[in-house]
């Protein structure tokens, strides 16, 4: 349950909550949120204890969020979460009121090549560079990318042009070269979403996290695998929708937006859309990105290659970095105009 008190509840008032869910044999978190006190339990007593405290004169009200949620519930928060990647004057935020891009290659290929794409995403005014070290493909005779060696090429090209960098993290042995190397954003996969073992171990790192939505997983899975992060102490969560597995074969998924207003309801936590890994096909890009701006997503992440014929993988959804320029400019302008509930300043 989600037990949301009055916001001029005194500290011993919470606490004596606390206490008494505690004794239930629940386990208890405490929102960060200033505006009012919220805490969430998980097991210990049921709906007796629930309408008890609900009775209580500091608690406004005590909430069953859809699919068993908590922390990352949109009861357990005030006002949306925003995630902050990257450290200094460089950080960018998603879940504010910018809509930053995420952008690079599919896989990292070299350092030059690398910091050519660098120069590229930071020019065409995407926020962070992203790009695959680890890269998990259908064949295994297909490119399987440089790993930790790619990681480093990846992070010095980000540091030399100002942008934090994503990375996709597949295996919980990997964990230690991401941090060594200072990789700013984990991105979990879609065939890795539902892997708990890899969320639990992600999670303690204090590293924010891009969890992309599963090839076949439903909103409620898809937020499970958030409170899994959340749960083991990741409350820097982004949500990513890359597109789902339809009965449709003319592209390579379905881009699923109506995930975006139902999301907003249900979490506090940001939502990025890629519009690339959905489409899988270059031209289609602008204007699904278009749509997922004018639905509220909180940033997009896309792949970009100067020369997508020789790319390593994914050339077909690859912009050309004039494109991203576009893009990223279209994004400008429509994330003005887009009402922006709660978002502002
Ligand atoms: C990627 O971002 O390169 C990728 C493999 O994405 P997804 O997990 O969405 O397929
Ligand atoms: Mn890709």
């Amino acid at each position: 349950m989600i037990v949301r008190f009055t916001p001029s509840a005194v500290a011993h008032a919470v606490q004596e909550v606390v206490a008494e869910l505690e004794r239930s044999g629940a386990r208890v978190w405490r929102s960060t949120e200033s505006a009012r006190p919220i805490v969430a339990s998980a097991g210990g007593g049921g709906d007796d204890l629930a309408a008890a405290l609900a009775d209580r004169p500091e608690v406004e009200e005590v909430v069953a969020p859809p699919g068993g949620l908590r922390l990352a519930a949109r009861a357990f928060r005030e006002s949306p979460t925003r995630v902050r990647v990257g450290r200094g004057p460089g950080a960018v935020v998603i879940g504010g009121p910018e809509v930053p891009v995420i952008a690079g290659p599919c896989s990292v290929e070299g350092r030059d090549f690398m910091t050519e794409v660098a120069a590229a995403v930071a020019a065409g005014g995407a926020r962070i560079l992203r790009g695959g070290a680890f890269k998990p493909r259908t064949s295994p005779y297909s490119f399987q990318g440089f790993g930790v060696e790619g990681l480093a090429q990846l992070v010095e090209a980000g540091r030399a042009h100002g942008l934090p960098v994503c990375a996709e993290i597949m295996d919980a042995a990997h964990l230690p070269a991401f941090l060594d190397h200072d990789v700013d954003l984990l991105q979990v996969g879609a065939r890795n979403s539902q892997n708990f073992t890899l969320l639990k171990a992600i999670a303690a790192a204090g590293r924010p996290v891009l969890l992309k939505r599963g090839l076949a997983m439903t909103l409620d899975e898809w937020l499970q695998s958030a409170e899994y992060l959340m749960a083991h102490g990741c409350d820097q969560v982004v949500l990513c929708e890359r597109g789902i597995r339809t009965f449709e074969t003319a592209t390579r998924n379905t881009l699923d937006l109506t995930v975006l207003p139902v999301l907003r309801e249900r979490t506090h936590l940001p939502v990025v859309v890629d519009p690339a890994h959905a489409v899988g096909i270059a031209r289609f890009i602008p204007p699904l990105a278009r749509a997922a701006v004018a639905c509220g997503a909180d940033g997009l992440t896309v792949e970009v290659h100067p020369r997508p014929e020789q790319a390593r993988s994914d050339g077909p959804q690859a912009l050309l970095p004039a494109e991203l320029a576009s893009l990223v400019a279209e994004t400008r302008i429509l994330a003005a105009l887009t009402p922006r509930a709660g978002r502002s300043g």
